[in-house]
């Protein structure tokens, strides 16, 4: 994916603020974040979304969501806790289409989310 600035973050062609990364897995902070700790994580591999995910990713999945236990223990809010969002489609916020899983946290977070 030549274009998707997600994938130029992945191959380290744009910089960017990473925080965790292995062969299959990349996170870093947003550049715009919502709250005192803000971070995405993403598959190195383009998929466009939640909605793209194949049973073939089932493993990069599992991946992503043991990156953000270990990120929430190095961030230090495993115990105040954190949410994890993924926008999926326009209606829902999706602005950059490779999937992206933010990590939020160090501020009360609201229910039901805006
Ligand atoms: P979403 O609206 O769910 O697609 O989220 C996209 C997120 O990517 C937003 O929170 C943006 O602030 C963030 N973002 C866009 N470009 C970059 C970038 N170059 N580095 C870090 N975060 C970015």
């Amino acid at each position: 994916m030549e274009d998707c600035i997600f994938c130029k973050i992945a191959r380290h062609e744009i910089p960017c603020h990473i925080v965790y990364e292995d062969e299959d897995v990349l996170a870093f902070k947003d550049l715009k974040p919502v709250a005192p700790v803000h971070i995405l994580v993403i598959p190195k591999q383009h998929i466009s979304g939640m909605m793209s995910v194949g049973d073939e990713d089932a493993g990069i999945m599992g991946k992503i969501f043991l990156a953000i236990k270990k990120l929430a223990e190095e961030q230090g809010v495993s115990e105040d806790g954190f949410r994890v969002v993924v926008n999926q489609g326009e209606k829902a916020g999706q602005s950059v289409f490779h999937l992206h899983f933010h990590m939020l946290a160090g501020r009360p977070m609201n229910w039901p989310p805006g």
